[in-house]
């Protein structure tokens, strides 16, 4: 097999321990940033993109693979890189792609001690192992943006739309979280201990972009998502206007919630992403052991499917769909 590399692996790329926009002239910087070091006293170090604009404007930072398989923010990543000019920027664009550096390599949603980092921010300096990287991660980085875009997917197991999570009763994350045109629009209060939350608690706009399915690069989602992170960068001001994207058909959800089993078989879900379900309709069966209907389900309420289970093996308590409630908050 013969393969060819392209770019020298080793070009323009710097070491740093911190972020420091301020230092940097205009232009396209690559840097690897520490956020620790590993068994083998090696520094672990994230991929972090910067195109400082030559004009001035805000810093937006995007965040993905926080969760190590949660892969398709990677690909939206590049393909908004690739258009973007510092010569015609305003403001600065940080990308860091993946966060997660050791759940990355190990296929798995987890950092390498087995904790969800979504749920330790802002992190401790001197706590277990991933606090202290959650806490690298919101000190060297995060701290020092503007707005955060923090790029999700579903869990293993699970299947997501193109949705967006935000505090829609916050009007610049309302405003991010339309413009960028998702299939669907969850308002949601960034809870605690997510990289969302920890970022608002700086006074830093955020919001959580879901694309699709975890250990994924989905193509479609990713030209979509990659389309809507530049709409985003044109309402902030800082691109012009390329193309003219079709007007959004988005659903805002005014709350949402997921259905649980409550038994254990086989799991079949109904309906599709994205289907809109009536109270009542039925939307799921649990199968026994026996290939017998064990349970069914039925949708307590209207609504629209944000995500749903794809493995059919269910336990009591196993998550069936996530029902998003149509509406607007004000
Ligand atoms: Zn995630």
């Amino acid at each position: 097999m013969k393969s060819t590399q392209k770019f020298p692996r080793r070009a323009a790329i710097h070491l740093v321990e911190e972020l420091d926009i301020e230092t940097l002239p205009p232009g396209t910087h690559r840097l690897r940033l520490e956020l620790g070091e590993d068994g083998t006293s090696a520094p672990i170090r994230a991929p972090v993109h910067v195109i400082k604009g030559h004009k001035p404007g805000p810093v937006v930072g995007i965040t993905a693979a926080i969760h190590g398989n949660e892969v398709n923010g990677i690909p939206t990543i590049h393909r908004l890189y690739r258009r973007l000019k510092a010569e015609e920027l305003a403001g600065t664009v940080v990308a860091a792609a993946p966060v997660n550096v050791p759940g990355f390599l190990r296929n798995q949603r987890e950092y390498s001690d087995g904790k969800d980092l979504n749920r330790l921010f802002p992190g401790k300096p001197d706590g277990h192992e991933s606090q202290v990287y959650a806490h690298a991660i919101m000190q060297r980085l995060v701290r020092h943006f503007d707005y955060l875009l923090d790029l999700h997917t579903a869990s293993f197991g699970r299947i997501n739309s193109l949705y967006i999570r935000a505090d829609m009763t916050r009007p610049k994350a309302a405003e991010l979280a339309r413009v960028i045109s998702p299939q669907i629009i969850v308002h949601n209060l960034g809870s605690d201990g997510t990289l969302r939350g920890a970022a608002e608690d700086l006074g830093i706009c955020s919001i959580t972009v879901e694309i699709g399915n975890p250990q994924r690069a989905q193509g479609k989602l990713v030209r979509d998502s990659s389309a809507g992170l530049r709409d985003a960068l044109e309402h902030l001001g800082m691109v012009t206007s390329d193309e003219e994207r079709a007007p959004p058909d988005t659903i805002e959800c005014k709350r949402s919630f997921w259905l649980y089993t409550d038994g254990g078989g086989i799991l079949e879900v109904f309906p599709s992403l994205r289907d809109r379900i009536e109270q009542g309709q039925p939307v799921a069966q649990l199968i026994n052991e026996w290939g017998e209907v064990h349970r069914t389900y039925e949708a307590p309420e209207a609504g629209v499917v944000v995500g749903m289970a794809t493995n059919p093996v269910a336990q009591s308590g196993s998550r069936i769909l996530h029902l998003g409630v149509e509406g607007r908050v004000e």
